[in-house]
């Protein structure tokens, strides 16, 4: 596949797919893309390992999700079936359930046990293409249960092979057992937890939550100014039941604004002009039975558009990226690059990596073989085609004994 373009619509004719194609590997990158038979002298020259597929294969970049949170504990089955007997995100949360919830049972997990649950999710999403995964705190809402998270976070990047990505989501929600205001919750987030994130390396993204229920724009606004002031990379929940969060993105600079399933003709707009990737979370909406993120409306505004799964306890248990991806383009009228550059090249943008995303000489050899001779396939089949192999950093982790 070609170099795609960072933002606005994409034709499938921009695909052009090298037919009889080959990947020559140098370590953990890729160092030449193209016609296999123009590879095999040099592979055989360089004295590289050759491996030769027989069949059909099609090679697409990893998948890059850019929106979980799969460091939690326990189940939130009951919220599940509350809302779908009629109750409303906001009435379950008020009434005690909701991120409330899971952050009780994610504090009372120990960090073994942590990390354990976050690798495993983590290597069922790498089965499923999957070798990037940003993963979000916010369970944990104090200084040290916001640190055993993103530490436990930090420990399982270490246990799988995929990368795991951490975000500081401690502006997740006012938590119920902080004696304060929103205000005075964020200036201790801000005072106390931001600079030992930075002293202990654990992430280099700050996230929050701006919603009715949640924080609102003027109260995350100096949080944010401190967190920036630090030098953490800053996105934003934002417009997922009221229009509020994506103002706030594009004026600080977010590198995305993540749900926008409220966002209007302005917001389209406004992060369109902007830098901000929008990301579309059809996990969400599927799990919430709402409406889905104006995908088509912002491609064809201009914006770019990255789409992850946003798995989580509560609105988004499916935490199936390629499915959710292409009911997403069903539903909202995508093209099959569109769908594609989402998971890859434009979810890439979407945490600011520059090393992978696309297959390009040069870039992390993070790719995935789909057992298909047809591209088209793969969306065609909803997620229920995995692949057949997937590469992460030059080496074949799925299946884990390299077997064609
Ligand atoms: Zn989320």
């Amino acid at each position: 596949m070609v170099h795609l373009l960072e933002r606005g619509p994409l034709a499938d004719e921009s695909l052009r797919p090298i037919m009889e194609g080959g990947l020559l590997l140098q370590g953990e990158l890729l160092y030449r893309i193209g016609e296999y038979s123009d590879l095999w002298q040099e592979a055989e020259t360089l004295q590289a390992t050759i491996i030769e597929l027989t069949s059909d294969f099609v090679a697409l970049p990893g998948f890059i999700d850019v929106h979980t949170h799969i460091c939690f504990a326990g189940s939130r089955a009951p919220d599940y079936a509350l809302r779908n007997a009629g109750k409303t995100y906001l009435e379950i949360a008020e009434a005690g359930g909701g991120i409330w919830d899971s952050v009780q049972q994610t504090r009372r997990a120990s960090p073994d046990e942590l990390t354990r649950l976050t690798v495993q999710r983590a290597n069922r999403h790498l089965q499923n293409g999957v070798t990037t995964i940003e993963v979000k705190s916010g369970y944990g809402l104090s200084v040290a249960e916001e640190l055993k998270q993103l530490r436990a976070i930090k420990t399982a990047d270490g246990q799988t092979a995929a990368d795991l990505i951490g975000t500081c989501l401690a502006a997740h929600t006012l938590p119920h057992d902080y004696d304060g205001s929103p205000e005075a919750y964020l200036a201790e987030m801000a005072q106390q937890l931001l600079p030992l994130l930075k002293q202990e390396n654990l992430t280099n993204r700050v996230d929050a939550f701006i919603e009715q229920g949640a924080f609102s724009a003027e109260q995350i606004a100096p949080y944010f100014a401190e967190a920036q002031q630090l030098g953490f990379q800053l996105t934003v929940h934002a417009d997922q039941f009221h229009a509020f969060g994506s103002r706030v993105a594009v004026a600080v600079g977010a590198a995305s604004a993540d749900h926008l399933e409220a966002s209007g003709e302005a917001e389209i707009q406004l992060l369109a002009q902007s830098q901000v990737v929008p990301v579309a979370l059809p996990g969400a909406s599927l799990g919430l039975g709402c409406a889905f993120t104006p995908a088509r409306r912002l491609l064809d505004a201009g914006a770019s558009l990255a789409i992850a799964s946003d798995w989580n306890p509560g609105s988004a248990p499916m935490g199936d990226l390629l499915a959710q991806a292409a009911i997403l383009g069903t539903f909202e009228k995508l093209t099959t690059a569109e769908v594609l550059a989402g998971l890859t090249h434009r979810a890439a943008l979407a945490l600011r990596l520059t090393d992978r995303g696309q297959l390009a000489a040069g870039l992390l050899a993070d790719f995935l073989l789909f057992p298909v001779a047809d591209y088209r396939e793969i969306l065609y089949q909803q997620g229920q085609l995995k692949p057949a192999q997937v590469w992460k950093r030059g080496h074949c982790v799925y299946p884990s004994a390299q077997k064609i």
